[in-house]
């Protein structure tokens, strides 16, 4: 595979000289490399591996993605782990990054921000990056980025590695690192689905909410869906519901061991700026999904001593 990257990295720039039908550089990005990729992952239907050149002329940044199919079957959309080469053929990356298409269609006027914001919500979920990735930001372009792919994928990028073109890794390196990201890639589409599970009911709230209160709301779920901080959360509180009382793994057995939803307290008009409270031991509480919900409807969802005295007096009435 080294030596696959190697030809491209040393004859992409003079082969954009030439004709781009049938060149062996294109067929090189579009298949030996693909398949070679392919054979050192396991589930291969699972995963679908791309490569390109450009479509029907030399794309300044060729790539080579691996797609999970249950998030996306191309680059335009979802995210992914790609190969990216720098414009200036100096190097190339291995990027966990994000299709552009869809954000670009759904938000014209902030895009570029949506996909700081997502690549920055990505990384906070990710446990552990693997050794010899970073999270610093890729440079794939030089000169103006416009509206040009590779500046799309420099904002898109989560985590990356670089590989520079006078010190390429031997195979072993690159199949490591092909596996290690994939690793991730699958943590983050399980996380996923859970996350969107539990969301779901939640997002009917959305439904009368102004712009602010709605960007306030989502911070709010996004701190309380960071894997560590939520770890930590319930490393100093535990599992039992902080105004009812309720334990899953009382009521429910195996199934709910350990399990028990954060809530961020401090209140959504102070999530503004930089300033954000984290301290798991005093900004969270750890609640049932019942007392959470109700927690939302709140005139102060941080005070769930409001909700705790709510609940004592419905309970005397009965
Ligand atoms: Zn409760
Ligand atoms: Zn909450």
């Amino acid at each position: 595979m080294t030596e696959l990257f190697e030809r491209i990295l040393s004859n992409y720039k003079a082969s954009t000289a030439e004709t781009f039908t049938r060149h062996p550089i294109g067929i090189l990005l579009r298949q030996d490399l693909p398949e070679a990729i392919r054979s050192v992952i396991a589930e291969n239907n699972r995963y679908k591996v791309k490569g390109s050149a450009g479509a029907t002329n030399w794309a300044e940044v060729p790539w080579v993605a691996i797609f999970d199919i249950i998030v996306t079957v191309g680059a335009k959309n979802g995210y992914y782990p790609v190969f990216l080469f720098r414009e200036d053929m100096a190097g190339f990356y291995l990027s966990l990054n994000q299709g552009v298409t869809s954000i670009k269609e759904q938000y014209p006027q902030t895009a570029r921000e949506r996909l700081v914001q997502s690549a920055s919500d990505f990384r906070s979920r990710i446990s552990e990056f693997p050794v010899g990735f970073v999270d610093s930001p890729i440079a794939i372009l030089k000169g103006r980025r416009g509206d040009r792919l590779g500046g799309w994928y420099e904002l898109g990028n989560v985590i990356s590695k670089f590989y520079p073109a006078d010190n390429l890794p031997d195979e072993q390196t690159i199949i490591g690192d092909i596996l290690a990201i994939l690793k991730v890639y699958a943590q983050l589409v399980y996380g996923d689905n859970l996350s969107n599970l539990n969301d779901q009911p939640e997002f009917d709230e959305d439904a009368g909410w102004e712009y602010e209160n709605l960007q306030r709301f989502r911070m709010h779920k996004r701190f309380e869906r960071n894997a560590t901080l939520v770890a930590k959360v319930k490393g100093t509180q535990g599992y039992m519901c902080a105004v009812c009382g309720f334990d899953f793994e009382e009521q429910y057995g195996r199934i709910g061991h350990q399990f028990i939803e954060a809530h961020h307290l401090v209140p959504f008009g102070s999530l503004v700026g930089q300033n954000v409270r984290l301290d798991p031991r005093s900004d969270f509480a750890v609640l049932c999904s019942n007392c959470h919900r109700m927690a939302h409807r709140l005139d102060d969802p941080g005070d769930i001593g409001a909700l705790r005295a709510l609940l004592k007096q419905v309970r005397k009435k009965a």
